[in-house]
């Protein structure tokens, strides 16, 4: 008893506490994270989804336009029978100026189709949406059939989906500020939690997905990239700040093509509210002071931005 004492007055005293154990943490819970933690829990696994912001969602629950994707049913139901993966990877392609990675945009092609259908089967009320999107070849735009922005209906149905499975559970105001190594291979994570609770911790995990979106409200390190961006608003949530960056940073990760930042063209100025793609997919001019349509309005991004 007397040992017993000791040993547990040692461990208070050196500050040890077990961690937390788990199968797999997901840092961040937009729609990537959502969608990984539901497919790891629907093979068996216990998932810890940690969101640094007090509502989840990240910037999914902001998209509005829709959900690209080749070679769909609904497609094929409005009579487009000119699409694939092959001429969706290569518009996107063509929207980069060739800069994209071919392998990584063909593989975002190719299970384009595959993940509407998912969302689909989880109950998403998605239709094809006619009208040919900015730098598309094809009509190949999904979304909420009434019409409703397509980010919103996405989290509603990942999660509602993750909410009644058992062996996921979402935290959010928990950041992930570290990735813990063991043996040279991720082990586990540090967590800040962010409430009136204030208190770290480490989880011990036999896997991490690291989910965290991207750096558009970072305004500081989007004009150390981009200085010609220096002072546009942006239509990105608060937390988009790129702390994903640095935790892969803190692991030995290296980048790719950090400055390839594109300026969407219209959104409200200052307010920093995007007025969607659709808008332009479905036959909307732009004009200018004196009302006169200054660019074609189906170019990719960049060009119209530019324009
Ligand atoms: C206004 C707007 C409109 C858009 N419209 C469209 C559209 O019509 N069609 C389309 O395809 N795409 C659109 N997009 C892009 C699309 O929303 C994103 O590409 C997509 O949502 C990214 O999903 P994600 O899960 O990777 O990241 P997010 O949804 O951003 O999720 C990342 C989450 O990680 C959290 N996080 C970050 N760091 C940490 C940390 N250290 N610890 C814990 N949590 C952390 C963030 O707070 C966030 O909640 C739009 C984007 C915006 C901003």
């Amino acid at each position: 008893m007397k040992k017993l004492c000791i040993a547990l007055v040692s461990a208070l005293a050196l500050g040890i506490v077990n961690a937390e154990e788990t199968d797999l943490v997901v840092v961040g819970s937009g729609g990537a994270g959502l969608s990984a933690a539901i497919m790891a829990a629907q093979q068996g696994k216990k998932v810890i989804v940690l969101e640094k912001m007090p509502i989840i969602g990240g910037n999914t629950l902001r998209s509005e336009g829709g959900m690209n994707a080749a070679g769909t049913l609904q497609q094929l139901e409005h009579g487009i029978m000119n699409d694939s993966a092959m001429r969706m990877s290569m518009d996107a392609q063509k929207g980069g100026h060739y800069l994209n990675n071919p392998e990584l945009t063909l593989t975002l092609a190719e299970n384009a189709k595959d993940a509407e259908a998912w969302l689909l089967s989880l109950g998403a009320p998605f239709c094809h949406r006619m009208g040919r999107g900015g730098g598309q070849t094809a009509a190949r735009g999904h979304g909420p059939c009434d019409g409703s922005a397509v980010g919103q209906s996405v989290m509603k149905v990942l999660y509602g989906t993750a909410k009644k499975i058992p062996t996921i559970e979402i935290r959010p105001l928990n950041q992930v500020t570290e990735l813990l190594t063991k043996d040279g291979k991720i082990s586990g994570v540090k967590v800040e939690t962010k409430g009136k609770d204030k208190k770290d911790y480490t989880i011990d995990a036999k896997a991490v997905v690291l989910a965290t979106g991207g750096f558009g409200a970072n305004a500081k390190l989007i004009s150390s990239l981009r200085p010609e961006y220096k002072g546009f608003a942006t239509t990105n949530q608060p937390g988009a700040l790129g702390e994903g960056l640095d935790l892969a940073k803190g692991v030995g990760a290296t980048f790719v093509d950090l400055r390839e930042i594109q300026a969407h063209p219209t959104v409200v100025p200052v307010k920093g509210i995007l007025i969607s793609e659709s808008m332009r997919a479905r036959g909307g001019y732009l004009v200018n002071n004196e009302g006169n349509r200054f660019v074609n309005e189906l170019q990719p991004r960049d060009v119209v931005a530019a324009a």
